[in-house]
C-alpha cells in the first residue's frame, strides 16, 4: 500500500530525513514513535505530497512520487496520492463556520462531485462510528477537543482514503478526550483501515499497532514487532527514549 525507498530530505544544510525506507501492508497499522525533531512529521508530509524530497521513492498504492514530481506538470500524481492517503494532524482544522455535518460532506461534494443526498447519508454513517451521531447539526466551536479530533477523522474517511496518516492526533488533547479519540483509531485498526500513525502513546503503539517504527536524528533507527520495540529493544536510542517516556 505505501513503500518509502531511501528517502532523503534535507532544509539548507539541515538534514533531515537521511534515508528511510519503510513499507505499510494493506489492513497494517504502522506506529512511528521517537523523540521531538527526529523528522517524523516531515516523513508523513513527504508522503502525501505536502512537501518535497531531495532523493529517494514514495509509492501510494500505483502512484510513485520522486525528487522529479513537479507541481504542475505531476498536479494530476499528487492530486491523486492526496485522494488516496487522508491525514489528520494535531490541530483538527475544522470549518468553524460550517456545521459538523456541513464539514463532512464538503469535500465529497465539492471535489469528488458526490450528490448531496449521497454524503449526508454517508456522513451520518461515519458520525455514529466515532460516537457523534447526535453532534451532526452542531458548530465545531461547540464540541470538546477530543469529539472535534473525532469529527476531523470522520472527515478524512470520507474522501475513502485508501490509507490514513495521523501526526501526533490526541497530543493536544487531555487524557480523557485522548482516549476517546485513540479507542476510535483502534476500531478502524480493527476494521482493517491501512494506517500510518505518528503518537505518543505507547499503549496504542504497544497494542494495536502491527510494527512499530523509531525515528531519532532522521533515521528509522529501530522498528519491529511492538513486543521487540517495547521489551527487548536493540538499539540504545530506543532504550533511552522508552526511559523518557516512562518517567
Ligand atoms: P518531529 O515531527 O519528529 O518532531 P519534524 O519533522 O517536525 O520532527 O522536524 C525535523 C527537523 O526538521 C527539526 O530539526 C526541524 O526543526 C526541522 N524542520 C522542519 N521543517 C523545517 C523547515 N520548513 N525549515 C527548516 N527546518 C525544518
Ligand atoms: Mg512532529
Amino acid at each position: 500500500m505505501i513503500t518509502v525507498t531511501d528517502l532523503h530530505k534535507h532544509h539548507g544544510e539541515l538534514q533531515v530525513i537521511k534515508g528511510i525506507s519503510l513499507h505499510v501492508t494493506k489492513g497494517e497499522v504502522d506506529a512511528i514513535i521517537g523523540p521531538s525533531g527526529g523528522g517524523k512529521s516531515t516523513f508523513l508530509r513527504c508522503l502525501n505530497g505536502l512537501e518535497t524530497f531531495q532523493q529517494g521513492r514514495v509509492e501510494i498504492g500505483a502512484h510513485v512520487l520522486t525528487p522529479a514530481t513537479h507541481p504542475n506538470r505531476d498536479a494530476a500524481t499528487l492530486q491523486a496520492v492526496r485522494k488516496s492517503v487522508g491525514f489528520v494532524f494535531q490541530q483538527f482544522n475544522l470549518f468553524p463556520h460550517l456545521t459538523v455535518l456541513g464539514n463532512l460532506i464538503e469535500a465529497p461534494v465539492q471535489v469528488l462531485d458526490e450528490d448531496r443526498e449521497s454524503a449526508v447519508a454517508r456522513a451520518r454513517l461515519l458520525l455514529d462510528r466515532v460516537q457523534l451521531a447526535a453532534k451532526a447539526d452542531v458548530k465545531p466551536s461547540s464540541l470538546s477537543g477530543g469529539q472535534q479530533q473525532r469529527v476531523a477523522i470522520a472527515r478524512t474517511l470520507m474522501m475513502r482514503p485508501e490509507a490514513v496518516l495521523f501526526d501526533e492526533p490526541t497530543s493536544a488533547l487531555d487524557p480523557v478526550m485522548a482516549q476517546e479519540v485513540l479507542a476510535v483509531m483502534g476500531d478502524l485498526a480493527h476494521d482493517g483501515q491501512t494506517m500510518l500513525v505518528v503518537t505518543h502513546s505507547m499503549a496504542f503503539a504497544r497494542n494495536v499497532a502491527t510494527r512499530v517504527h523509531v525515528f531519532a536524528g532522521g533515521l528509522d533507527v529501530e522498528s519491529g514487532p511492538p513486543a521487540q520495540i517495547f521489551d527487548a529493544p536493540a538499539h540504545e536510542t530506543t532504550r533511552e527514549f522508552l526511559r523518557h517516556t516512562r518517567a
